[in-house]
C-alpha cells in the first residue's frame, strides 16, 4: 500500500472548508492566520505563498507580513506582541528560519501559545509530553494521520523514530506513546540503526540523508512514514530507499506526495482548532 498523501491532504482540506462554513455560519466570523516572513530564503517564500494559497481556498482570512532579512528583533518581537492581542487573529506562525540576529528562542516564547498554530512554544510541547490538548507541530501531525489511515490500531506496535528535533523526531515519539507504542528514539549516535530499523512494525524517518534506510534494513509488514525531503541529482527524495523499501513494507508513503502535502493541511486544521477553542 503506497499512502497517497496528496489524497489524503486533500480530504483533510475539503472537510476543514465544511466545517469553516459550519463555524462561520454559528459564529459569523472566520478564523484568520498570520503568517511572518523575515527576508528573502527562496524556499521559506515557496512555503508561505503555498500557505497563504491553501488558507484562502478553504476559507481562511490570511496574511502575510513581510520583513527584510535586517530587520530589528523588537520590531517583529513588537509585531507578534500586536498580533496575540488582536481578537480576529486565531494562528500565528513566524517562517523559520530566522536570520541570525533574530533570537528563535524569543520569537517562539512571544507568541501566545493559544495562537501557536506550529506548536513550538514551550507550553504546547509540555502539553503535548503530559498528555493534554495542545497544538500539535504539523508535519508530525500529518505523519500521525498518514499512519492511522494504514493502520487504525497501533497499541503495542514498536516504533522507530529516526532523528530527535523539536520539530519532528520529539512530537512524533510523544504522539506514539499516546497511541500505546513502544518507541525507540534513534539519533546520529545511535550505535546500530540497521539492527534497530530491523526490530520495527513502524518507521518514522525524519533525518535528511537520501535514501538512508534501505530494503535489508526493515521487516517485512513494516509501516513507513518518510519525512525527509533531499533535493539529489536525481530529484527530491526521502530518507527511505522507495523501490527498496516498497517491496518489503505493508504500506509507505513516497517522496514527494507522502507528508509535506499534509503538512500544510495540519496547519489550516491547527488554525480552526485554535480559532474554535477562542470562541467557546
Ligand atoms: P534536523 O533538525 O536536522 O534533525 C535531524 C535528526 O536526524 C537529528 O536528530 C539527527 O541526530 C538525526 N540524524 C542525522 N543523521 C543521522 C543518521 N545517520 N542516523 C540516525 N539519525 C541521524 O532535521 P528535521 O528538521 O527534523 O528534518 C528532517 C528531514 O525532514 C529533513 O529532510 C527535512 O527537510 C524534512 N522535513 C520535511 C517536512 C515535510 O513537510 N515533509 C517538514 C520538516 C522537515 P542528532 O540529533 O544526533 O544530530
Amino acid at each position: 500500500m503506497i499512502i497517497d498523501g496528496k489524497k489524503i491532504a486533500l480530504e483533510l482540506r475539503e472537510k476543514l472548508k465544511k466545517k469553516i462554513m459550519e463555524l462561520k455560519s454559528f459564529s459569523n466570523s472566520v478564523p484568520a492566520l498570520t503568517v511572518i516572513l523575515v527576508g528573502e530564503d527562496p524556499a521559506s517564500k515557496i512555503y508561505v505563498k503555498n500557505k497563504e494559497k491553501f488558507s484562502k481556498e478553504i476559507g481562511i482570512n490570511s496574511e502575510v507580513i513581510k520583513y527584510p532579512a535586517n530587520v530589528g528583533e523588537k520590531v517583529v518581537l513588537d509585531k507578534i506582541k500586536e498580533l496575540n492581542k488582536n481578537k480576529k487573529i486565531s494562528g500565528i506562525l513566524v517562517q523559520l528560519p530566522l536570520p541570525k540576529h533574530i533570537d528563535k528562542r524569543k520569537v517562539i516564547e512571544t507568541i501566545l501559545p493559544s495562537k501557536d498554530v506550529d506548536g513550538f512554544h514551550p507550553i504546547n510541547v509540555g502539553n503535548l509530553s503530559s498528555g493534554y490538548e495542545s497544538n500539535i507541530p504539523c508535519t508530525p501531525l500529518g505523519c500521525y494521520l498518514l499512519l492511522k489511515k494504514a493502520e487504525k490500531n497501533l497499541s503495542g506496535k514498536h516504533a522507530v523514530v529516526i532523528g530527535r528535533s523539536n520539530l519532528n523526531g520529539k512530537p512524533m515519539t510523544q504522539l506514539l506513546l499516546k497511541e500505546n507504542c513502544t518507541v525507540t528514539v534513534t539519533h546520529s549516535k545511535t550505535k546500530d540503526l540497521k539492527k534497530e530499523c530491523n526490530r520495527a512494525d513502524i518507521i518514522i524517518a525524519a533525518v535528511g540523508s537520501p535514501k538512508l534506510v534501505k530494503g535489508d534494513w526493515v521487516k517485512k509488514g513494516v509501516i513507513v512514514i518518510d519525512v525527509g525531503i533531499n533535493k539529489t541529482d536525481s530529484g527530491i527524495v526521502g530518507d527511505v530507499d522507495f523501490d527498496e523499501v516498497s517491496k518489503v513494507a505493508k504500506a509507505i508513503t513516497p517522496v514527494p506526495g507522502g507528508v509535506g502535502p499534509m503538512t500544510i493541511a495540519c496547519l489550516l486544521n491547527n488554525t480552526i482548532e485554535c480559532f474554535k477553542r477562542a470562541n467557546s
